[in-house]
């Protein structure tokens, strides 16, 4: 049976890299029928703002799976990335990115055996991009993490090791210091981690993390993380073992999957037959199996492996440009290569990734809510003491408490001592006196109406318990 599969040139050494990956996947036995079309820089010159004609959204929706070049977001055409608008139109909210050793691809890690893969959640976090200039000095970025959203990116992570018959999943975060959102992933990990006993699981903390994997990255198997810790520590995991250049990539969805290497289009080498295409090659591995095309991944993966093994026709960015090959030299060699192995590969045992789990979500955590109060952002330069004796007042007389009034999340009112830095942006904590409902709420802005307040969050808890942090010295 053949597969149709959406491809994607791209732009820059897209063309050069999908051809090659095409022409090895087809010499590899699999059966692909390419459906080929456009998306990024030409399209965004002929004039449409979204970089992706209707025609390419058709064909990846009808397929559900595409095979991508990179894309590149040229200045001057389009406000939106192509990359992000392919993202967010097909929902694929999990970036999967290996980062396994390679024979012949020499760093200060060969021979440690590393062999890991991040699972970073792609369409939340502060890259929805939700951004504010809440005062003329203060820039604002939502981090919005769901309940949905980390169940599902953790359920995949677990899912995925299943898959691949991985043993150990680790999730790394900031939960020590941002609990509301970090933490819902690290307890959301927790929760799910126990419907999977098989796995050596644990948390780890994101900056300990990132210190891990360059001291001893041979200790981590799958990694979940959050959108921004996820982007950062796949490209710092990439360096350990060759750069951008071994980095493949997919952008999961429960309907859609969209295969590509991590790299842009790198347009100094576009058309020069220089570039590497092994990330490519490796997304279009990771596509394969995703098909269940497993006996041509492994004969690409094999011989990938044996051609880098054997050192004759090795990429520029390992052994410099005077001993480096052309892309088509060592697409040529893979293809001649195909039926021998080296020692270095291992076979893996995969098997079909269970993707009906993410789709089954269990029902979002339900607690008894409840309206406590609010905190009020006020852009202020009066004295903060005389300040806060106003605000009291207005308080008192809506049937409010000024609880404490912080500066960038510090408290600063009452006094606690210490003196951070002021800028004219507050925090005022306000707690009801009793029972706290949306008249109350427009009562307390109408008072503080001569003040510049320019943003409100309501404070509330769940089953008892606060869904809100205290600021830093907040009793
Ligand atoms: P880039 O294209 O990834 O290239 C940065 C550098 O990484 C290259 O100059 C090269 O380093 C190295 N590199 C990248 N791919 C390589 C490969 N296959 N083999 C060997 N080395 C490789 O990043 P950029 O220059 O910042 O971005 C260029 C364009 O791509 C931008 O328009 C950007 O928006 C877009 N982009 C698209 C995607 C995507 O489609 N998913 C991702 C990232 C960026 P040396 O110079 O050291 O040789």
């Amino acid at each position: 049976m053949s597969h149709k599969v959406t491809l994607i040139q791209g732009d820059g050494v897209g063309p050069e890299i999908t051809k090659c990956v095409e022409k090895i996947i087809n010499a590899s036995g699999a059966k692909i029928d390419w459906e080929i079309c456009e998306a990024g820089a030409e399209v965004f010159k002929k004039g449409l703002a979204t970089g992706v004609p209707k025609e390419t959204i058709d064909s990846i929706s009808r397929n559900k799976v595409a095979l991508k070049g990179p894309l590149e977001t040229p200045i001057g055409f389009g406000e939106k990335s192509a990359n992000v608008t392919l993202r967010k139109l097909f929902e694929t909210y999990g970036n999967i990115r290996p980062v396994k050793e390679f024979p012949g691809v020499i760093t200060p890690y060969s021979g440690r055996g590393i062999d890991l893969v991040i699972v970073r959640e792609s369409v939340e976090d502060v890259y929805a991009g939700i951004e504010h200039m809440q005062t003329s000095g203060t820039g604002q970025c939502l981090k919005l993490i769901t309940r949905q959203g980390c169940e599902r990116i953790v359920r995949l992570a677990f899912e995925f090791a299943r898959a691949q018959g991985r043993k150990k999943v680790h999730c790394a975060t900031k939960a020590n210091i941002m609990k509301m959102t970090e933490g819902l992933l690290k307890r959301t990990f927790e929760e799910i981690a126990t419907e999977y006993p098989e796995f050596e699981t644990g948390h780890i903390v994101v900056d300990n993390c990132a210190h891990q994997l360059v001291k001893k990255p041979e200790q981590f198997d799958v990694l979940v993380m959050t959108n921004m810790n996820g982007d950062v520590l796949s490209d710092l995991s990439s360096a350990l073992v060759g750069g951008l250049g071994f980095a493949p990539g997919v952008n999961y969805g429960d309907d859609v999957l969209i295969f590509e290497a991590v790299h842009g289009s790198a347009p100094k080498y576009a058309g020069k037959d220089v570039i590497n295409p092994t990330a490519m090659l490796l997304s279009g591995v990771m596509m394969l199996r995703f098909l269940g095309e497993y006996d041509a991944a492994d004969r690409i993966e094999e011989s990938l492996f044996y051609t880098l093994s054997q050192g004759k026709v090795i990429p520029r960015d390992v052994v410099g440009d005077e001993k480096g090959c052309k892309t088509s030299a060592f697409q040529n060699a893979i293809i001649e290569n195909m039926g021998k192995k080296s020692d270095s590969w291992e076979k893996r045992s995969y098997t079909e990734l269970n993707r009906d789990v993410m789709k089954t979500l269990k029902a979002p955590l339900v607690g008894i809510e409840k309206e406590i109060g609010l905190d009020i952002f006020i852009e202020s330069s009066l004295d903060i003491h005389e300040f806060g004796i106003q605000v009291e007042k207005i308080a008192q007389s809506c049937g409010f408490e000024l609880k404490v009034i912080a500066c960038r999340g510090s408290q600063v009112y009452p006094s606690v001592g210490t003196i951070p830095q002021l800028v004219p942006h507050l925090q005022c904590r306000f707690l009801k006196n009793g029972d706290m409902n949306n008249d109350d709420v427009t009562h307390l802005l109408s008072k503080l109406a001569p003040h510049k307040w320019m943003h409100i969050e309501k404070l509330k808890t769940f089953d008892g318990k606060n869904g809100f942090s205290k600021f830093q010295g907040e009793a």
